[in-house]
């Protein structure tokens, strides 16, 4: 098996490559590390490689990592990828740098409360289903400003892009992304602060190229990094 460290240095190497491709600049699209599933000691290798960025999707995980002494005196930025349901959002508060999947309104309000709670601000990302698959969490395309419109009253909590994740097939994945990329500029026209709704979340393993060429600017990515869960 290939170490982390030359993983990584492979995909930083094809996001640079689809990113000349795209006509876009490499540092507007942040690689995000997903690490669920993987110890400590595999982040630390990926930290030791330049890797500052990781994404975690279950809370009770994500909670026992950051406080390992391995990981617990770096300062990692964390991102919560899974879906999180409402009652654990006060688990996940204030310990991470953006909340990437939150798919109802009710979800919202809670990390709104709780952020007011412990004065904090949070960013996060509403999780759109564009594949419309009955599987997947996320809003229905067609909810979204209505939702957006309640969220964007909440206080402490910011609103800055989306989050998607697309269908299996790379050709379906890429018009889903410039999908949610035509959501997001929907959005900012029925946005109080346009100019904080700048982030796509969209792109793993299978289908990074693709959504670096429909405008993601932050990419999720496990298995080409850490190998197989
Ligand atoms: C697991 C996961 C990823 C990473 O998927 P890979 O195919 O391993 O790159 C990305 N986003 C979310 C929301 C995930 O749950």
């Amino acid at each position: 098996m290939e170490s982390i460290a030359s993983n990584l240095a492979a995909i930083r190497e094809q996001i640079a490559s689809a990113c000349r491709k795209a006509g876009r600049r490499d540092d507007e699209v942040t690689l995000i590390a997903v690490s669920k599933t993987k110890s400590a000691a595999a982040i630390r290798e990926a930290w030791d490689a330049g890797q500052r960025v990781f994404g975690e999707s279950y809370v009770q995980e994500f909670l026992e990592k950051q406080q390992d002494p391995l990981l617990s005196s770096l300062p990692l930025s964390w991102h919560f990828i899974g879906h999180l349901q409402s009652n654990k959002v006060r688990q996940v508060a204030g310990k991470v740098a953006m909340v990437h999947g939150i798919d109802k309104v009710s979800t919202a309000e809670e990390l709104s409360r709780r952020a007011v709670q412990h004065d904090l601000q949070i960013d996060y990302l509403l999780e759109v289903n564009v594949s419309r698959e009955s599987s997947k969490y996320g809003l229905d395309p067609s909810s979204l400003i209505q939702a957006a419109e309640e969220c964007f009253l909440m206080p402490n909590i910011t609103l800055r892009g989306l989050m998607t994740i697309a269908a299996p097939d790379p050709d379906q994945a890429r018009r889903e992304f410039a999908e949610l990329r035509e959501a997001l500029e929907k959005l900012r026209c029925a946005a109080p602060e346009p100019a904080s709704l700048t982030e796509l979340s969209m792109g793993m393993s299978q289908d990074f190229e693709e959504a670096i060429l429909e405008g993601a600017t932050m990419i999720r990515i496990g298995t080409a990094i850490f190998g197989w869960r």
